[in-house]
């Protein structure tokens, strides 16, 4: 025997002997992820009170005495277990690991999640009500009471309910970080307000699934896949990241090869057994090279294909009087894809072709063991970016890597959104600022373009509130917003719900303190695996003084300050919205228990545990516990493992009454629908125009459950898009990008910005200090010939040119990024304005910290002369005396640069998706430009903006039934029917 494997035998029988040693004491051992630790973390038996070393203490032995309390990390969408280690004695948090009772995440944690602790202790962040006492954006507040801002907040909602003026409240959100509540308060209130980060993220990806499956997203289980194929950075900062990441390993530790494309030398593509950095733009025209020789050489999953793709629909639409057979399908099928040989997606991927039919030959090698992904990325940057996702599932579909083990799943089928205790009607009214007319078939809302349509004069809002969200930075043409939010006229009152300053906040009317991952309470469940789980995220030290025996009915009780929590703060608003129930709000928050007294957060939580959880209530009572005190000792519960195809699924006959069949075999039935058992969004299919729903789909004589498009079947031909103006893209194809290099000037280099940095967060990282002095810049990506043709090498100054103004950065020379493209991480480039400018002023208000987060802030300066914008930098971060001794030790001054503020809008004529790519000039910057420096020309912005909605296909002129919108698609909050069409004038 080897000495390596006689040291992994011994070590193999110390973890044997641990497990043996810890289940003889009656406790649960979790075994190390590596084969070096024995046991990766205390026995859940032990969490009320575990003893560790105070490492700070060494020599001396000194015991510290935790509690460990669950909760979920909120720095990014993937809801990671967290274990607060709550000391027992000064009932702090000392630091944050990871829950192995979490089924997403398994105990493992990215950088983001510990650094929560940065977050909570962050000597700058909001710890009070504060209310605007200049003029916005002025820079002067003074606090509140949280009293004084309800009143205020809900009286002006409810003059606009009680006026008619539903349309002009508006919540708008970045990332939700919980399963529909808010939209349910919204939905409460009868209002339309839902407006959504999604469009500058991932409408383009969505757009691709949805067409495809009624569903929005992909569920990988990479983990069982034979080859994984990414379109993105995953596993530095994909969707679902760590999740997914620690998925992607252990597929190719089990042997699984790994495919990117991605332009840039991402850590994704480090891994990769296959990397195809692609042109821009190209990626679908390589996936369906792939496609192509899949079907040419008859490679793909023929039975699936025919049992499962709308061919016959595609034949009547497409060759009405040829002969209506599979064969004929397989044809057209060959004939469609022909143009696209593997030397036609090489000329435009810029990759050759040997190295595209190696790849394609791997891909066919997979079988049903093909998991596939794509996310923001090429989806997100390009116009017509929604056609990577939808020739991405065209492989996985062709090859029937369905919902089957190591396949792609459909995101619903592998979540849980369990039904709450009500359920709010449907808002009676259309908002046509978030969903206007032109982009009918968008996948959710329009909401970069707010700024512009109120440019517009298409209405105004009284309420605005913004929550996880920063517009004036995170979304393109940010002065924009800046010129919207400090327009009353436009916006009457804008509420910033935040736990820290933002670029936003500073012109908003309120600035409401709300809680980080452990300060509050929030329900997810995310499709990281063919399985379903549901996570609680839970005010930890809530929790703790209640283990002790406290009665806490109130978080802001145990937050610092007065922060308090949004799920607590909208029942409480909507209490106060309708004090007598004359508007109808006032039912859907009121106490089941106590009637007469506002529903809390113990008895929504309580509730949804008791009854909507299938086996929860059987779990906890196994150990002695309710639903709810089972879910805050553990914070996670695993509802199915192996969920499988559940198109497959035959109907029961329950459900099958007074039955009608359409031509291509779509099933409905007269038979009420049962109860929702899962809340998660999917398409809601038509019914047959006579009472009936959709139930199912016959295949092969059966009538299975199929999905949730308008046909059942997954569907290749997409009958929407034909009939709402857009037949051309009606099959899955390849859209040239707005930065095609047919479209560039031979001076312009493609400009790659919807990449992040897997140790940043959006907007709220900014002062975790662990993850600041990690990464805290954003250089530009140049490849050496690129550098060398504009003469500067890595730490020169760049002037970068955009359509509507200009950047200067440094570079980075790197051959990790394609000749002909640069890239520049959106992470970066934090401000905070000048104490002599109108913002930055030091507010006198106790609890405001500095206006600026300044770990990670520059301070800037910034000037207007009617359209010309122009910002400058006066500083970088430097050390600062503060409650933590570590910002003295701030060694960092460069924090990248705001590029997002010279990006114009580009939104995506079908999915309404900003594509993010820019078309740039780099030059070396002159002398008296320095990094940081940025201009822009307001009109130009507006110009674009105009361009593009030009290209649109209103439905106005093409909605085939007079609606605005096809009913079927996803739509976070869904109006009543009527308000779908177009001549309805609607409450
Ligand atoms: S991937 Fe990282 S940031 Fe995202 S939830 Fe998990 S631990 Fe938090």
């Amino acid at each position: 025997m080897s000495g390596e494997r006689r040291n992994l035998a011994r070590l193999g029988e110390r973890v044997s002997a641990a497990r043996a040693e810890t289940e003889a004491r009656g406790e649960t051992f979790y075994p190390g992820p590596s084969r070096v630790h024995l046991a990766a973390f205390p026995p859940r038996e032990r969490w009320d009170d575990w003893v560790e070393l105070d490492s700070k203490s060494w020599p001396e032995r000194r015991e510290r005495r935790y509690m460990l309390v669950p909760t979920t990390c909120f720095n990014c969408e993937s809801a990671c277990g967290l274990l607060a280690y709550v000391d027992r004695d000064t009932l702090e948090v000392r630091k944050f690991e990871g829950n192995p009772e979490h089924p997403g995440s398994r105990g493992r944690n990215c950088a983001k999640g510990p650094a929560t602790l940065n977050q909570i202790v962050d000597p700058d962040r909001v710890l009070y009500p504060l209310k605007r006492a200049g003029e916005r954006g002025a820079g002067r507040w003074v606090r509140v009471s949280w009293e004084e801002a309800l009143a205020d907040i809900a009286a002006r909602i409810r003059e606009a309910i009680r006026e008619g003026r539903q349309r002009e409240i508006m919540y708008h959100v970045g990332r939700p970080g919980e399963d529909g509540f808010t939209e349910r308060v919204l939905a409460a209130w009868g209002v339309d307000g839902h407006n959504s980060h999604t469009n500058i993220c991932s409408s383009g990806a969505r757009a691709g699934y949805q067409f495809w499956c009624g569903m929005d997203r992909p569920s990988p289980d990479h983990a069982r896949a034979e080859v994984i194929l990414l379109v993105s950075a995953h596993l530095e900062a994909g969707h679902y990241f760590n999740p997914h990441a620690q998925r992607v390993i252990e597929g190719k530790a089990r042997g699984a090869k790994l495919i990117v494309l991605d332009t840039r030398l991402s850590n994704t593509a480090t891994h990769a057994d296959h990397w195809l950095p692609t042109q821009p733009g190209s990626e679908a025209a390589v996936l369906l090279s792939i496609a192509a020789h899949l079907i040419r050489t008859r490679r793909y999953d023929r039975e699936f294909v025919r049992r499962w793709f709308n061919w016959e629909q595609y034949l009547a639409a497409e060759d009405p009087d040829g002969p209506r057979t599979f064969e004929a399908f397989e044809a057209a099928l060959e004939e469609l894809y022909a143009e696209f040989t593997f030397e036609f997606a090489a000329r435009e991927a810029g990759i050759e072709a040997d190295r595209l039919a190696e790849v394609a030959e791997v891909v066919a090698g997979a079988g049903t063991r093909l998991s596939t992904h794509c996310w923001r990325s090429a989806a997100a940057g390009n116009e017509g970016g929604w056609q990577v996702s939808r020739a991405l599932f065209f492989l996985a579909a062709l090859l029937g890597a369905v919902a089957t083990p190591g396949g792609t799943y459909p995101s619903s089928w592998n979540k849980f959104v369990p039904p709450p205790m009500r359920l709010p009607r449907h808002p009676r009214h259309w908002n046509e600022l978030t969903w206007p007319g032109e982009y009918p078939l968008t996948m959710y809302e329009l909401s970069f373009l707010l700024p512009h349509f109120l440019a517009d004069g298409r209405g105004k809002l009284e309420v605005y509130f913004t929550r996880v969200y920063n517009p004036v930075w995170t979304n393109p043409d940010g002065f924009s917003w800046i010129e919207a939010l400090t327009d009353p006229d436009k916006i009457g009152l804008h509420v910033a719900l935040t736990p820290t300053w933002n670029e936003s906040a500073y012109f908003a009317d309120y600035v409401l303190p709300m809680g980080l991952g452990s300060e509050r309470h929030d329900l997810h469940s995310y499709e990281t695996h063919d399985g379903q789980w549901l996570a609680f995220r839970q005010p930890v030290l809530r929790t703790a003084r209640e283990r002790l025996g406290e009665r806490v009915a109130d978080t802001r009780h145990t937050n610092p300050g007065e922060v308090w929590e949004e799920n607590e703060f909208w029942l409480e608003l909507s209490w106060r919205i309708d004090p007598d129930g004359g508007l109808g709000i006032r039912e859907f928050v009121e106490s089941e228990r106590t009637p007469g007294e506002r529903l809390t957060a113990d008895e929504y939580y309580g509730w949804i545990f008791d009854h909507s959880v299938p086996g929860l209530p059987e779990a906890a009572a196994a150990e002695g516990l309710t639903p709810l005190e089972y879910m805050r000792r553990y914070g996670a519960f695993e509802i199915a493992r192996d969920v499988g195809p559940l198109h497959e699924a035959g109907v029961p006959a329950s459900e099958l009454e007074d039955v009608r069949e359409d031509a291509f075999g779509r099933v409905y039935s007269a038979a009420p629908a049962p109860p929702a058992r899962n809340l998660a969004p999917t398409g809601a299919p038509d019914g047959d125009g006579e009472g009936r729903r959709p139930v199912g789909v016959r295949v092969d004589g059966r009538v299975l459950r199929g999905f949730p498009t308008p046909s059942g079947k997954l569907e290749f031909y997409s009958p929407t898009l034909a009939d709402w103006g857009w037949p051309e893209y009606a099959v899955p194809t390849y859209i040239h990008s707005h930065v095609h290099p047919d479209r560039l000037d031979p001076d312009q280099l493609v400009l790659i910005s919807t990449f992040r940095l897997p140790v940043q967060i959006h907007t709220r990282s900014a002062n975790s200090k662990w993850l600041d002095e990690i990464a805290h810049t954003n250089p530009l990506w140049l490849h050496p010939a690129d550098a060398e043709r504009v003469r500067v090498r890595t730490g020169d100054a760049v002037r970068v040119e955009t359509e509507i103004g200009h950047f200067v950065v440094r570079a980075w020379v790197t051959e990790g990024i394609r000749p002909g493209v640069a890239a520049c991480s959106h992470h970066m480039g934090r401000w905070r304005l000048a104490a002599d400018t109108a913002v930055g002023r030091t507010p006198g208000a106790e609890g405001a910290g500095s206006m600026g987060q300044r770990q990670l802030m520059a301070t800037v300066s910034l000037d207007r002369d009617g359209a010309a914008w122009k910002m400058s930098r006066r500083a970088g971060a430097s050390a600062y005396a503060s409650s933590d001794p570590d910002t003295s030790r701030i060694w960092w001054t460069d924090v990248g640069v705001h590029q997002n503020l010279t990006f114009p809008v580009h939104p995506d004529p079908v999915s309404g998706m900003h594509c993010w790519h820019q078309a740039v000039r780099v030059t070396k910057a002159a002398p008296g430009e320095r990094p940081g420096d940025i201009a822009v020309d307001a009109a130009r912005a507006r110009e674009v903006y105009r361009r593009w909605l030009e290209r649109t296909r209103p439905a106005g002129t093409h909605s085939p039934d007079g609606t605005r919108r096809p009913h079927w698609l996803i739509r976070p909050v869904r109006p009543v029917r009527d308000a779908y069409r177009l001549d309805e004038a609607t409450e």
